[in-house]
């Protein structure tokens, strides 16, 4: 591929920091670069409590050992979303009950979550479609009325806000990915924020194999125990040596990425004016991370031939999430019908194209990949 669709960001201080975590002879979890990065969290973004751990999905499964799902309970997950969303209750036995999503955005359609509500559901797992806000106010609303959990999938949304507020800071709890397709990573890496302080405690002990040997390092009690369930959720602080040095960079990241985003939709409006393609919206409640750029191609076919002509001029655009309401998984396990009831997810799984978009790429490639873009509807006769 000439321009592929990521290439993993990269400061230059990453050697740097792994070689000061080696110096520390703190390699484990929790170590010293643990402790920076959570502060550095802290202060400079304005997170809570956090935990680091191995990926988005442990942060993702934690939470489904701190609410003890169990089998009978149901969960209510977007049914375009990726597979750890719902993979982290299912394996805990819970019921996954999908929701559509909007009609003019992926995230989860807050006016059909009250119908999906019985006395079994225990939670709502909002995910903020790459990196745009689900509609909090109303879900934390619904959440309160029937007293249930928020847990915020906000793999693709760090430093993203919904009305000034943080997004992974407005549920119960927050996670996060460092994939190194996400804006800030460490090759593999993720967060849990726990934003209801009732749960943190315990947060930690799931974090460090059910025992509290946080606490114990914090020299807090004397020896550390087996207290409860959990597993082996920590980062490694060669990890967290990496994630630091990006984390110390986020701004920077978060402002260029804004340049290349906007200039793909300066670049292409033209065709979203024409009705060619969907382009996505900022809208007043949301402050933007830049994530990603992706467009609504018009049907499954258009998009599968868009993308196999930009193929063709060496562009790997991608595409996005199979409604998981239709994964062989589900249709094993949940016995449902393979038809989908989620008819905007199922439109995105068809429509949605997701286009080359990382720091270290140029404005004269995205010059390209929009070119070739139009090209494309050129050829077809239907841009002019
Ligand atoms: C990437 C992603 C995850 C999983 O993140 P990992 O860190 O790879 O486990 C979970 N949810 C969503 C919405 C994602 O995009």
């Amino acid at each position: 591929m000439i321009i592929p669709f990521n290439i993993p960001f990269t400061t230059g201080n990453e050697l740097e920091y792994i070689k000061q975590a080696i110096g520390n002879r703190h390699l484990s979890g929790n170590g010293p670069f643990t402790r920076k990065c959570c502060e550095l969290l802290g202060v400079k973004y304005g997170f809570g409590k956090c935990l680091l751990t191995t990926s988005c999905t442990d942060a993702l499964e934690m939470c489904a050992l701190l609410l003890d799902i169990k089998p009978g309970d149901e969960v209510i997950v977007p049914a375009f979303t990726f597979v750890s969303t719902a993979l982290a209750f299912a394996r805990q036995g819970a019921k996954i009950v999908f929701i559509d999503s909007k009609s003019d955005n992926p995230c989860m359609d807050e006016d059909k979550i009250e119908k999906l509500i019985t006395s079994r559901t225990k939670a709502i797992i909002p995910v903020h479609y790459g990196g745009f806000p689900c509609e909090m106010d109303s879900i934390m609303q619904i959440a309160e009325k029937h007293n249930l959990i928020v847990i915020e999938d906000s793999a693709h949304a760090f430093g993203s806000r919904y009305k000034s507020k943080l997004l992974g800071t407005i549920g119960h709890l927050g996670c996060f990915s460092f994939h190194e397709t996400k804006v800030i990573h460490c090759g593999e890496g993720g967060m849990l924020t726990i934003n209801d302080r009732k749960l943190s405690e315990r947060a930690e002990i799931i974090w460090d194999k059910g025992t509290n040997r946080s606490q114990f390092q914090r020299g807090e009690v004397q020896k550390y125990e087996w207290l409860d369930t959990g597993s082996s959720f920590l980062l490694s602080d060669l990890n967290a040596a990496f994630l630091f040095s990006q984390l110390k960079e986020g701004e920077k990241i978060i402002n260029y990425k804004k340049e290349q985003w906007f200039l793909y939709s300066s670049l292409l409006k033209d065709l979203g004016n024409k009705g060619l393609i969907k382009l996505p919206l900022i809208n007043n409640n949301t402050q933007y991370n830049y994530s990603g750029f992706y467009l609504e191609a018009k049907n499954l076919k258009e998009r599968e031939d868009l993308r196999n002509h930009l193929i063709k001029r060496g562009i790997q655009a991608i595409t996005h999430y199979l409604d998981l309401s239709g994964s062989p998984y589900i249709l094993k396990n949940q016995k449902i019908q393979s038809i989908s009831q989620n008819e905007n997810s199922k439109r995105y799984e068809n429509t949605i194209l997701r286009l080359p978009f990382y720091f270290s790429l140029k404005n004269n490639q995205i010059k390209e990949v929009a070119g070739a873009i139009k090209e494309f509807y050129l050829q077809k006769e239907l841009y002019v």
